[in-house]
């Protein structure tokens, strides 16, 4: 995404909104930016301590790496352990602690555990490897799901019978009606993440904002998309408005990149996912398509979970659904760090935790 936010042109308009939400606000609100990178753009420019007292944004379930389930992280380090095969991975989730060990750790025991770019670095590694199997940890929101689609189903032209996924994408419309539906929600409105958006479109969330009566703004990630995603939200909820609006044009229209959907909708269906501290939300994953269920790495490996344990000092599921912040943790900055990290949303490049040690903010 193209960075706009150092500009002086922008650093003036981003204060002159910033101004003009401070004149409109009323009353209290509390806004939710359902991305990890929009939370840590927030930090690091304290948008934050910018605005009104009243006007509060709550860090939402938007870090894939965090929401992944501590059930998958286990699937994922039983099979990396497994002979002649290679598991790979995106970067941030190999420090992800699973109920007794990471794939970090993992990876120094002997695992064959590597980092990938994209799901195609991993295709052509098994192309590469015949007498492998090598698997793709498939995290991430619809954001990665397009590329996935692609390797998949180019790895089906080729006939390539060692690859795998172990399948742990996870939707956004679901997250936002488990929060919504929550006793106890404090969400008022909602900044969607502009580069979902960009491939979905946002014409899924109009029903969303009309029966739960919450504004979604569609925002980007500068400082200035940040600041115009919170003005329009709050003059929504001023002038009681209820609608799904779009402050990132530039990227996204309602319908979204329908080549990109369709390839989606040709290699995955929405399946029961749980998510890390939340619990289970239905229809909130992408599983494989009865075609393509030849790919799952769970159906290729057999894997025994034992009981599953969460580091009790952790409270990841509070701030993930935006009850809590960071600072609300009592392990946090002292028993946990990004080098000691106790649960995801630190370890994460666009965890709650990780923004909040890095940046120093408290609020
Ligand atoms: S600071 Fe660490 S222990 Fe506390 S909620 Fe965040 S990740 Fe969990």
């Amino acid at each position: 995404m193209t960075t706009q936010s150092t500009t002086p042109e922008a650093i003036r308009q981003t204060k002159a909104i910033l101004e003009e939400v401070r004149r409109i606000t009323t009353k209290p609100w509390n806004i939710m930016e359902i991305c990890g990178g929009q939370t840590h753009a927030i930090m690091e420019y304290g948008l934050d301590q910018l605005l009104p007292e009243q006007i509060t944004l709550i860090h939402g379930p938007g870090c894939p790496v965090c929401v992944t389930s501590l059930e998958l992280v286990e699937h994922a380090l039983q099979i990396a352990a497994q002979p002649d095969v290679i598991f790979t991975s995106f970067g941030d989730m190999l420090r992800v602690p699973g109920s007794s060990s990471d794939l970090n750790s993992a990876r120094a025991k002997g695992a064959d555990v590597r980092v990938v770019y994209s799901p195609m670095d991993a295709v052509k590694m098994a192309q590469s490897n015949p007498d492998k199997q090598v698997i793709f940890f498939a995290i991430g929101f619809e954001t990665t799901v397009p590329a996935i689609a692609a390797s998949l189903l180019h790895a089906d032209r080729q006939g390539l019978e060692n690859f795998s996924i172990l399948p742990a994408n996870v939707l956004v419309p679901p997250a936002m009606h488990a929060i919504l539906q929550s006793p106890d929600n404090r969400v008022n409105a909602f900044l969607a993440a502009g580069h979902v958006c960009a491939i979905m479109g946002y014409w899924q969330y109009e029903p969303i904002a009309k029966s739960y009566q919450t504004p979604i703004v569609v925002t980007g990630f500068d400082p200035l998309d940040l600041a115009i995603g919170i003005l329009m939200s709050v003059r929504q909820l001023e002038e009681g408005r209820y609608e799904v609006e779009n402050a990132y044009p530039r990227y996204v229209t309602r319908e979204g990149n329908k080549t990109a959907q369709g390839m989606i909708n040709q290699v995955f269906e929405p399946v029961d996912r749980q998510w890390r501290g939340i619990g289970t939300i239905s229809l909130s994953g992408l599983g494989l398509k009865e075609t393509y269920k030849h790919f799952d790495a769970g159906n290729r490996f057999n894997i025994k979970l034992a009981q599953l344990q969460e580091s009790p000092l952790c409270i990841a599921g509070s701030v993930l659904r935006g009850i809590s912040k960071p600072t609300d943790c009592p392990a946090f900055a002292t028993l946990c760090t990004p080098t000691n990290p106790l649960g995801a949303p630190m370890v994460s490049a666009e965890g709650a935790c990780s923004a909040y040690y890095r940046y120093h903010k408290v609020k």
